[in-house]
């Protein structure tokens, strides 16, 4: 039983048989978690934290009609997927159904790693190009070649260089990036960005090769919680095509309603990508991924004789695990009540931003939201020693789980569960006030503007 060990022997087993690379949240204070129910984590002793991070329980932590749909299947049969089994037939249709007509065909695998890896693969036979293009401080996988295409990952690596296929353009942060507002406009700076891909796309076909593949999160999520500006892809799209590549929109953290006014992220730019990549939320926590295509690209494989078999993806257990999430999904309405509670805690965020000049930037959709730690408002110098010290706070005073993202480690992540509330939002707003004063007032810096709050 694992509540037989001490934290302490928990920890000390891990030093000795994990990887020192697989690092946890609040190293020096972490967290037993042995319970978890809708937005909340329980520990031992039963104290509840209000989770605020965790959009891979996207329907809430153990929903019971997925535990249910999960426990029957797997009491029943979870074997090979060249079986027929109705689940994965059913599963595929009811994706497609929520994705552009030309996007029906369905791979699943087991990971947002192993659905962009496989995109990279396709792309390279349909198009016979090698040469992709990401945004900068992107995050697309673990695997060998989702790490080359994870800018997040390997810009901080010692003499580490890039693959000569990997291009990366200028990510499209109207905060902080080489474009910003409010200098420039939203749609300004939608075309001034897309204008640096579309450079490198050109660039790629007039050496006299052409692009394989472009990737994008359609908000970025690692990269520091970064909306694309409007009217950033179709311009991208159409440069990527003509030099021979494919669009792919990697909606692992974003999708499944999370941004409240539509079902996927990529909609809001209004764009039909060639490639959509799905995990995480789909399976509420049980491992289930896929990747979505045409058939024309499907196709690529089977004119090259490529058999795609995959040991685990799209099992019937697996299946049935996102047909529960997307009942769930359906009955309560998740993605209109993300954006009733998403709008209503982006406007409690900004209240919070008028009183406290250490942040510099709130921004949100649905129920994916950042707050952009800063030390110096007008020159936005990134603060990651104030964004850590508010999470760690939160954590340990007010039981209130969050964390930080972006290439500074300055912006404070909030993507939880669908079913948080306007109650959930109130509190974290509420409380991190109260962490902001108690860390300011203890560096004696005058942080706090005169400005009432409303709720
Ligand atoms: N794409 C994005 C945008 C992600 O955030 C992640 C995981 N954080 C992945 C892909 C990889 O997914 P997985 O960890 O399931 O392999």
């Amino acid at each position: 039983k694992a509540s037989r060990l001490t934290r302490e022997e928990i920890v000390e087993l891990r030093k000795k048989h994990i990887s020192p690379s697989c690092t946890m949240f609040f190293k020096h204070d972490p967290l037993v978690v042995v319970r978890a129910s809708k937005q909340f984590l329980y520990t031992e002793d039963g104290t509840e934290y209000l989770d605020c991070i965790n959009n891979v329980a996207h329907v809430g932590h153990c929903h019971p009609k997925v535990v249910a749909a999960v426990s029957q299947q797997f009491a029943l049969q979870c074997t090979n997927t060249r079986y027929l089994h109705p689940n994965m037939a059913l599963c595929a249709q009811r994706i497609a159904k929520t994705m552009p007509e030309s996007l029906s065909v369905v791979f699943f695998v087991n990971s947002g790693s192993e659905a962009n890896d496989l995109a990279l693969r396709l792309a390279r036979h349909h198009t016979k190009n090698k040469d992709v293009i990401i945004l900068d401080h992107a995050y697309h996988g673990t695997t060998i070649s989702t790490t080359s295409i994870s800018p997040h990952k390997f810009h901080h690596l010692k003499n580490y260089k890039s693959p000569k296929w990997v291009h990366v353009a200028p990510q499209p942060d109207a905060f902080r990036g080489m474009y910003r507002s409010p200098q420039y406009s939203d749609e300004k700076l939608g075309g001034l960005y897309a204008e640096e891909v579309a450079k490198i796309a050109r660039k790629i076909k007039n050496e006299g090769r052409g692009v394989s593949l472009f990737l994008a999160e359609s908000q970025q999520s690692c990269a520091g919680q970064v909306f694309l500006p409007t009217g950033f892809l179709k311009p991208v799209f159409e440069a990527v095509r003509a030099a021979g590549g494919l669009c792919l929109a990697d909606e692992v953290q974003t999708g499944f309603g999370r941004v409240g006014n539509h079902f996927w992220a990529f909609e809001e730019q209004q764009v039909v990508p060639d490639f959509v990549t799905i995990g995480k939320c789909i399976g509420d926590g049980f491992p289930v991924a896929a990747l979505v295509t045409t058939p024309q690209i499907a196709r690529a494989f089977t004119e090259a004789g490529i058999e795609y078999f995959n040991t685990y993806g799209g099992n019937a257990t697996a299946c049935a695990a996102v047909l529960a999430v997307m009942d769930v999904l359906e009955e309560g309405k998740l993605q209109q009540h993300a954006k009733e509670v998403g709008e209503y805690f982006l406007c409690r965020l900004k209240e919070l931003q008028k009183k406290h000049v250490a942040i510099g930037d709130v921004r949100g959709k649905g129920l994916f939201l950042g707050v952009e730690m800063v030390s110096d408002r007008d020159k936005r110098i990134p603060d990651k020693k104030t964004a850590i010290e508010v999470i760690t706070e939160m954590c340990a005073v007010h039981k209130i789980i969050l964390s930080v993202e972006g290439p500074e480690d300055n912006v404070i992540k909030i993507k939880p569960p669908m079913c948080f509330s306007k109650q959930d939002a109130d509190l974290v707003v509420d409380k991190m006030d109260v962490s902001l004063a108690k860390i300011m007032s203890s560096r004696n810096v005058p942080a706090v503007k005169d400005e009432g709050m409303t709720k």
